[in-house]
């Protein structure tokens, strides 16, 4: 019997309106995690108007007490990080250093936005008028909307719902569908830090019934989004003609240039982890490699030998290098990718579904890399985010990064070099959200900005400095207090 899930809707644990269901499985074996609401437009309704009867307590709440409940949860979080990694290893199948990894990013988080209860800085400024005070304050948008992706199912919440949160909004929460259980023990654990009832409003279902009703209702005044570029986009269209403010976090396909000059075996190592770690399916993974002609074949070689080396199986295995694929979609998705690579390059390792007696029942595929693929190919060009890797030759750092800036995304990229001038070059050059250098395309830090341009992304950036920025406004306020003296000065005449 699986186990029974419910929304949590103004504090209250109830099951969908219609009382549909739906399972979540372990990617790794296929076993049933739980069963959750197919929730509908119904239960979107009722979540809104739960959001909507907290919004004043919760706003008139002072930031550093909002805070203190973030910093709390947070606590939690730290106490019971192992057991998190281990159910979002079970749930999604990134390996358990992997999902320790989300976890802390939650922690982090949690200390970082409960830090800006304490700050929620305005500004004040001189009027142009004699006793007149001017000053802009923050203030918070009201109800905002928060839809997340399967990939980092702790961390991605956390970067949005916590600020958010000590901004003073009340929220409604959709997570994936194939990350329902990380969604309920993030919503918990906030219960349990003493969240106030409607604040928080969980909402399992898909995107169309789920999701597409958070986008479109009136009363939700700001909607956060991780995911693909084209539900992005989607929801962009319909929240652009409500005037909803919007902040969107999509697709990419990430590059890492390797100069001459480079450390190979460094640069082996990075590419490797930054195209087969979580499976190939981090927004920020690299998928492809723009290599000086000098260096592609010994780098092509390199890699392809690493990677045939990589241990496949279930992320709970500490021996595992690399989990399985989230699902038979994803599966379909990169085996698609891998017939039309076969026209396009070099299959050097990989390029197919990984067999074997503990394999069988889970969505494994294997670590795949094709060398000399031309920087237009569609395997170098298109989003495909799985263990599929696409090595492209170029003539020097100009070329690189112009086949790097003409990809329709733009989240993270990388360059490997020893030539100090090279490296500022592409550091001012490479137009993406995120540039490293001499390390691969993993890894954000909480207290960056996060985010890309082009496909990536529509202007914001999430976490560091900016986190506020997609749940607040600013209202500019005037107080003359002209009137109280000229009443002074009568009374003293
Ligand atoms: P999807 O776009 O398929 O789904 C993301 C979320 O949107 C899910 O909760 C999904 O629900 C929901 N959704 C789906 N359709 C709609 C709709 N019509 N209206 C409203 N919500 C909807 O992305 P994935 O979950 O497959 O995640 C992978 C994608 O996310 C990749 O493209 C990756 O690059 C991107 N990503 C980007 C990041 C970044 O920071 N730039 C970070 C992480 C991932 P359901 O699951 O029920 O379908």
């Amino acid at each position: 019997m699986a186990q029974p899930f419910l929304n949590s809707i103004g504090g209250q644990w109830v099951p969908a309106a219609s009382g549909r269901t739906f399972f979540n499985h372990n990617p790794a074996n296929g076993e049933v995690i739980g069963e959750f609401p197919a929730s509908g437009p119904e239960d979107v309704a009722a979540a809104v108007a739960a959001a909507e009867k907290a919004r004043r307590a919760w706003r008139l709440t002072p930031a550093p007490k909002r805070a203190e409940i973030v910093y709390r949860a947070g606590e939690i979080v730290r106490e019971r990080k192992e057991e998190l990694a281990r159910a979002m290893t079970r749930e999604m199948g990134k390996i358990l250093i992997e999902t320790r990894g989300d976890v802390q990013e939650g922690i982090d988080m949690a200390y970082l936005a409960a830090g800006e209860g304490r700050r929620l800085y305005g500004v004040t400024t001189p009027s142009e008028m004699p006793n007149k005070w001017a000053m802009s304050v923050r203030v918070p948008v009201g109800i905002v909307g928060v839809i997340t992706p399967w990939n980092f199912p702790f961390a991605i919440p956390s970067w949005k719902l916590m600020p958010a949160l000590v901004a003073g909004n009340t929220a409604v929460f959709k997570p994936a569908g194939d990350t329902p259980e990380m969604a309920r023990h993030f919503t918990k654990i906030f219960e349990a830090a003493g969240l106030p009832p409607g604040v928080l409003n969980l909402v399992f279902g898909s995107g169309s019934q789920v999701g597409t009703p958070i986008v479109a209702h009136p009363r939700v005044g700001a909607l956060s989004f991780t995911g693909s570029t084209e539900v992005g986009l989607a929801i962009n269209e319909v929240a652009g003609r409500l005037g909803k403010r919007v902040t969107l976090e999509m697709g990419g396909k990430n590059a890492i240039i390797v100069m001459d000059d480079a450390d190979l075996a460094l640069a082996t190592e990075a590419v490797v982890w930054s195209a087969f770690g979580t499976t190939g399916q981090r927004c920020t993974a690299c998928s492809r490699v723009l290599v000086h002609a000098r260096v592609h074949d010994e780098l092509a070689q390199r890699v392809a030998a690493r990677a045939k080396t990589l241990r496949l199986g279930d992320g709970l295995d500490p021996a595992t290098e690399m989990g399985p694929l989230v699902n038979a979609s994803q599966v379909a998705t990169v085996e698609k990718y891998v017939a039309i690579g076969r026209n396009e390059g070099a299959l050097l390792a990989g390029g197919g579904r990984a067999g074997g007696a503990a394999l069988e029942r889970g969505h494994f595929y294997q670590p795949t890399v094709f060398a000399d693929v031309k920087a237009d190919a569609r395997v170098a060009v298109e989003e495909i985010f799985g263990p599929v890797l696409a090595m492209v030759k170029v003539a020097d750092l100009e070329e690189a990064v112009e086949v790097n800036n003409a990809s329709e995304y733009g989240l993270s990229s990388s360059i490997f070099t020893r030539d100090v001038n090279r490296a500022f070059a592409a550091m001012r050059d490479l137009d993406t959200g995120i540039v490293y250098v001499n390390h691969g395309t993993t890894g954000a830090e909480t207290h960056l900005p996060f985010g890309g341009t082009r496909g990536t992304g529509n202007g914001h950036r999430e976490a560091g400095h900016t986190m506020l920025d997609p749940f607040t406004e600013w209202k500019s306020i005037y107080v003359d207090f002209s009137g109280h003296l000229q009443r002074a000065q009568i009374d003293n005449n």
